[in-house]
């Protein structure tokens, strides 16, 4: 028993959620760089009846995947999963307790540090080792400004980290389950689980988007998002937006990129008629390649785009539509 790094696994609809092996790859790395094996890496796996989600996780970068199993944490509760988790990690000490910065890992996060009484850097997009420290970058101030924080001496380090901040976990690994009991029993839950109502169906998750096409307050109103999805619908992307297109209700706030929207890191991010606000480039920068297309030549959003269109994007945005379809024989 015992490992360096452990992450909370989280699981919707009889499958896996993404972020888990965003964690697990994140832990991979500070594996890599920390001097640890990865067979220190290790899974938290909470719930009922999930024994085939226990053994992708064990396949997917876990050299151990922990699945607390029971009736009182068949569906999530703070109490029941909070108490569950505390008890694994008082049993496993690792050094690192990587959360996912989702509903419900915002929700269970401080239950658990305040169960174990460490600190919590919560809402994280890197992390990072510094003199061999680790250092956790995050918002604050509603994305105003960004901090760097350690946290101390205290183990394990707890950390929420934002969906989309590292990589998936893409390797295979032969890793093992272990069962063990979840630490409630139905009739010790201060918290019942009710119901879940779904949200309404076609909503977009841009954080798993590998192309997102972005437009501005430059596209002047709704209607004129055609020349937006127009582009997207070629490559094959999904839509994203700056804050006042959502705040206009141009479109639903879940397009809205940046520090109180959504983080992304697609493979391209094309963001056009955006000027750049430091509010919306900490939620874009992670991309993996940016094109920027805006009249002004000072748009600050070129000082972060790898190709700079300076230039009318009702113009420039369909000649790209045009030539993508070209590229594919779509036209
Ligand atoms: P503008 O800044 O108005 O820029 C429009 C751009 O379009 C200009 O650069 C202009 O040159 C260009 N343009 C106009 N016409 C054309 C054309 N025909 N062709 C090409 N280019 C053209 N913003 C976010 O995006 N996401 C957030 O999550 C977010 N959170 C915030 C949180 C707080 C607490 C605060 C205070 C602000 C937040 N903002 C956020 C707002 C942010 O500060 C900016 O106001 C916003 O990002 C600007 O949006 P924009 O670039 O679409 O608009």
């Amino acid at each position: 028993m015992g490992c360096k790094a452990l992450v909370l696994a989280e699981h919707e609809g009889g499958a896996v959620r993404e972020v888990t092996y965003e964690l697990l790859g994140l832990a991979h790395r500070l594996a890599g760089e920390a001097g640890w094996g990865a067979g220190e890496i290790k899974a938290l796996l909470v719930g009922r009846s999930i024994d085939g989600l226990a053994a992708e996780i064990a396949g997917r970068g876990a050299a151990e995947v922990i699945y607390a199993e029971g009736t009182a944490v068949e569906q999530y509760t703070g109490d029941g999963h909070g108490r569950t988790i505390e008890k694994v990690v008082r049993d496993e000490a690792p050094a690192i307790l990587l959360i996912g910065h989702t509903p419900n890992g915002w929700d269970v996060a401080p239950i658990v540090a305040a169960g174990l009484g460490v600190p919590l850097a919560t809402e994280c997009s890197a992390v990072t080792f510094e003199e061999g420290r680790p250092r956790f970058t995050r918002k604050i101030f509603n994305g105003k400004f960004i901090q760097v924080v350690e946290l101390g001496e205290a183990r394990p380090l707890l950390a929420t980290m934002q969906k989309g901040a590292s990589p998936a976990f893409s390797g295979k690994t032969q890793g093992t389950v272990r069962k063990v009991a979840a630490a409630v029993a139905e009739g010790d839950l201060r918290a019942r689980f009710v119901e879940i109502k779904k949200g309404e169906a076609g909503a977009v998750d841009l954080t798993q988007a590998p192309i997102i096409v972005s437009g501005g307050r430059g596209l002047g109103a709704a209607e004129k998002f055609s020349v937006i999805r127009e582009l997207a619908a070629a490559l094959g992307g999904q839509i994203g937006a700056s804050r006042p297109v959502t705040d206009m209700g141009w479109l639903p706030h879940e397009h809205q990129v940046g520090s109180s929207g959504v983080t992304v890191s697609p493979k391209l991010y094309i963001a056009c008629g955006i000027s750049g606000a430091i509010q919306h480039i900490v939620g874009m920068r992670g991309s993996g390649f940016i094109v920027a297309v805006n009249k002004d030549a000072d748009a600050p959003i070129f000082g972060v785009a790898e190709v700079g269109v300076v230039g009318d994007l009702f113009e420039i945005v369909p000649a790209l539509t045009k030539a993508v379809k070209d590229a594919k024989g779509q036209s």
